[in-house]
């Protein structure tokens, strides 16, 4: 298919904010997409990859240059047209329009083209391979129409701007091939891969099942008021510590086992510990089981998150690091075994699986766990997973299935103050002074159906490092500057303490915080796992509720 139909139906979405319309429009053009409809349907999401999987990793001073090349201007010209427009699609749009006054007419650019070129960003790494990357796009933008650059430059900056989210792509699939919406979710849920979902959907079966090395959206929880709330709300309970971790998916095939995060991206890389306690502790032929990790020092003692954060982080040198920050896998689910998926088997059952298969050693155990309908056995379980430094505990249904994507109440969760919140950055503000290098006060918003919708700001709470670090992270998601407030791509989830919820009629989400302050950088969450206006409202009700 040509890459320039893609660039009409880009414009076409970015042209209207009318979601029905959006959908209606994805959905006719899925129909006629025909043997190209994965690559479409994973490009019309903005990516090349799978939500959060691979990075095209092009920050956006390289982004410059590569116009700069392919337009024949100055990188000067660059800058001031960037400065004009607040975009760098609309900046290679503009130079491009220049340059094709002078040479038009070169080949036609395919999406399977732009597809290939950019599938191959991130595999390059080591010496030499920011030339290769950079001519990768610069050979995609030499063919390019204006339009076409603007889109190209877009996707591989992350920043689309064509307002579809995931529940628009999911309903222009279910409209183009006569499905369910539903059935479209759980099959995305299952395989996490809205491309792979839509080539199912176009050949007419939708049934997925949990495959080996395709990583499931993982079960959530919802926050409940207290311990008493949770234990009446299921007849058959299991109490179980929450651990204040990190969580992994370990798929094992006979000798090959790979770890994925809760966001789904591979990390075996960074934890060959963890794939080897699975080679040498499972006792099944293939399995999906989940854990939540944690650091510990050599006597075995919980570690905070922060020295997990560093393990998490870390790309080279790995050997160094299992060394020097070991780790405990905390397991609590078993949703694959041996060819066949247990999602739709009671927790019961998947527990009792779990306990037949691990032979457990200090790193590499269960979660602690009590099964009881006693409150005063299930409080005193919750106070000892809180002295031992962890966030609270977990209570689960006993009867429920695995709900792979969902927070549906079948595993509720309680934390003794009021609850942290994962919001995420939409903008920031350069500081003053001493602080002027740095972007020093952030502006945070919760998530709302597919919008993020703005909490208000937090300017307190962070170390000089931290500021570092945040700026390092936030600067090449600038979308667009206007005097000392930068628009920033929404990327960065961090965790907030504060005191209190207030309503607000200042901010989009009807919330504020009060006293806001970071507690953590969570680079384990996406925005997708980032809280929503929803939790804010019912932690607000629960907070009415305590006083
Ligand atoms: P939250 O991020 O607050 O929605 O809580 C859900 C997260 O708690 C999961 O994604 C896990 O990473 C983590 N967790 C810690 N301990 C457990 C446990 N025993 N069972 C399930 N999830 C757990």
């Amino acid at each position: 298919m040509q890459y320039s139909k893609l660039a009409d139906l880009y414009e076409k979405l970015e042209s209207t904010a009318k979601k029905l319309e959006k959908r209606d429009v994805l959905a006719e053009f899925y129909k006629k997409s025909d043997s190209s409809i994965g690559k479409v349907v994973m490009m019309s999401t903005g990516s090349v990859f799978p939500a959060g999987s691979l990075d095209l990793g092009l920050a956006r001073g390289l982004m410059k240059k590569i116009i700069a090349k392919s337009s024949g201007s100055s990188l000067d010209a660059v800058n001031k047209t960037f400065k004009e427009t607040g975009d760098l699609g609309l900046t290679a749009e503009h130079l491009m329009q220049k340059k094709k006054q002078v040479s038009l007419g070169s080949h036609v650019l395919t999406v399977e083209k732009v597809f290939s070129n950019l599938k191959e960003l991130p595999n390059l790494t080591g010496k030499g391979s920011q030339e290769r990357k950079v001519d990768l796009v610069v050979e995609l933008l030499s063919h390019a129409s204006p339009k076409e650059a603007r889109y190209i430059v877009r996707t591989v900056i992350g920043g689309m701007r064509i307002g579809v989210a995931e529940g628009i792509v999911r309903d222009a699939i279910a409209l183009a091939f006569e499905k369910e919406p539903k059935e479209v979710e759980h099959a995305f849920n299952v395989l996490g891969d809205f491309g792979l979902v839509a080539e199912m959907a176009q050949k007419g079966d939708l049934k997925a099942d949990a495959k080996l090395f395709q990583p499931i959206r993982v079960m959530l929880a919802e926050s409940a008021a207290d311990l008493k709330e949770a234990m009446e709300a299921f007849k058959e309970p299991l109490v179980q510590t929450k651990y204040d971790g990190f969580r992994v998916q370990c798929h094992k095939d006979g000798n090959k086992v790979r770890v994925f995060s809760r966001r789904l991206d591979e990390v075996t890389h960074q934890f060959p510990d963890i794939e080897q306690m699975v080679k040498a502790n499972v006792n099944a032929k293939q399995c999906i089981i989940e854990g939540e990790v944690i650091a510990v020092d050599s006597k075995g003692n919980p570690q905070p998150f922060q020295s997990l954060s560093r393990r998490i982080q870390r790309k080279h040198d790995i050997d160094k690091m299992v060394r020097d920050i070991q780790v405990q896998v905390n397991l609590f689910d078993v949703i694959y075994l041996n060819g066949k998926s247990l999602m739709n088997n009671p927790l019961k059952e998947r527990w009792q699986e779990l306990k037949k298969i691990i032979k457990e050693n200090k790193s590499f155990c269960f979660a602690d766990t009590i099964e009881t309908n006693d409150y005063e056995k299930a409080e005193k379980f919750y106070q000892n997973s809180l002295k031992m430094g962890q966030e609270g505990v977990m209570v689960k249904n006993l009867s429920a299935s695995y709900q792979p994507g969902k927070r549906v109440g079948f595993w509720l969760k309680i934390k003794p103050i009021m609850e942290p919140l994962d919001l995420v950055v939409v903008g920031a503000e350069w500081g003053e002074g001493k602080r002027a290098k740095w972007l020093s006060s952030m502006i945070l918003a919760a998530r709302s159906g597919s919008e993020l919708l703005e909490t208000g700001r937090m300017a307190s709470g962070f170390t000089e490092d931290q500021l570092e670090q945040l700026t390092k992270k936030l600067k090449p998601l600038i979308i667009e500057e206007k005097e000392k407030i930068a628009r920033i791509r929404p990327e960065i989830v961090i965790e907030i303490g504060y005191e209190e919820i207030q309503r607000s009629p200042k901010y989009p989400s009807g919330f504020a915080l009060r006293f806001p302050r970071l507690l953590r950088l969570r680079d384990d969450k996406s925005p997708k796992d980032a809280n929503t206006v929803k939790d804010i409202e019912k932690l607000f009700a629960m907070q009415k509720k305590r006083k």
